[in-house]
């Protein structure tokens, strides 16, 4: 199996619950604390070492206890870092505010070192991207390397994945190097500025990002699958349920991971998207992002 090559972000989440948020000014005691990993291009690379692929990361670290978090989860999850050690910044962080009566969240994302991902970055992992057999992109660091990862990754034959997450106003030029394109619905409505409430509206959406030069449409639609839309065929791949549904957080980096490896393993598409969805269903029946995804004896079990 070829690597897949993965260029992304990680960031240490740290969310604190509380009764409510503090004034300005204030100081209040908290309900509880929990540091994990996260950054979707890391939650990503996670998934699919997890999943069995050859999987390396690039990104940047700063030099720092926080940086240690990422090499520790990449470590157990077989990913190999390509990473880029800024001393001049830090390792990204987010700070989540719970409250614990709604439930409702407050975020800062302090994204440091890899808010500094840059073209050299790319240039320094050509030969990594060059050998892949799939390279990965999201949209969490600056555009201008996801561009250049992908142009590289086409220049050489590479099969690319780009997740639009958070969804950003992209070139046709980048999208038409885009081999699969994975937007969940809101992401879809913000690149077409089409609703995406229904499968024929989801298909629609999909019609017309091929025709910004899109190779398919992968629109991740929640507790309804996937739709696949390319120009020859429109596949709607139902989730794969692997139990009761307890935290759908990161079930979209789960399907990017798992559907990754399937395609560095050949699979023919109508399996690969099965073994995303498997990989998210079984990520969605534990809590976390990167700690839910399964094991590829986990994911094999349920496709048997
Ligand atoms: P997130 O932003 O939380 O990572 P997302 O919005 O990008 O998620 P979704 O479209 O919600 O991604 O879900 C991605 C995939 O996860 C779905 O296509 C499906 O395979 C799986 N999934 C999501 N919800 C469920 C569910 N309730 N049961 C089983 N599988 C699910």
């Amino acid at each position: 199996m070829k690597p897949i090559v993965i260029l992304g972000i990680f960031v240490a989440d740290t969310a604190y619950r509380a009764q409510r948020m503090p004034q300005m000014g204030e100081t209040i005691l908290g309900q509880g604390f929990v540091l994990g990993p996260g950054g979707k291009g890391s939650n990503q690379a996670v998934a699919a070492g997890k999943a069995g692929g050859d999987v390396h990361m690039i990104t940047r670290l700063g030099d720092d206890a926080f940086a240690g978090i990422a090499r520790d989860i990449w470590g157990k999850a077989g990913v190999k870092p390509a990473v880029k050690v800024d001393h001049e910044s830090y390792t990204g962080a987010a700070f989540i505010f719970v409250d614990s009566n709604s439930g409702n969240n407050a975020i800062i994302v302090a994204n440091g070192a890899a808010g500094r991902i840059a073209v050299e970055d790319i240039e320094a992992n050509r030969a990594l991207i060059e050998g892949a057999g799939v390279f990965v992109t999201q949209l969490e660091q600056p555009i201008a390397p996801a561009h250049h990862g992908l142009a590289i990754a086409r220049a050489a034959g590479v099969t690319t994945i780009l997740n639009p997450a958070p969804a950003a106003e992209l070139s046709d030029a980048m999208l038409a190097l885009c081999d699969y394109l994975t937007p969940n619905e809101s992401e879809a409505e913000l690149l077409t500025g089409l609703p995406v409430t229904n499968l024929d509206e989801a298909k629609a959406a999909a019609e017309a990002l091929l025709r910004r030069g899109v190779g398919a449409v992968i629109l991740t639609l929640g507790a309804n699958g996937v739709l696949y839309h390319d120009a020859q065929q429109t596949l709607h791949v139902p989730v794969v349920s692997a139990g009761k549904v307890i935290d759908t957080t990161g079930a979209g980096d789960a399907f990017n991971g798992g559907f990754a490896v399937a395609l560095a393993e050949g699979k023919p598409i109508a399996e690969a998207l099965r073994f995303g969805n498997a990989t998210a269903g079984i990520s969605v029946t534990r809590v976390g992002a990167a700690a839910s995804s399964p094991e590829r004896a986990e994911i094999d079990g349920l496709l048997q």
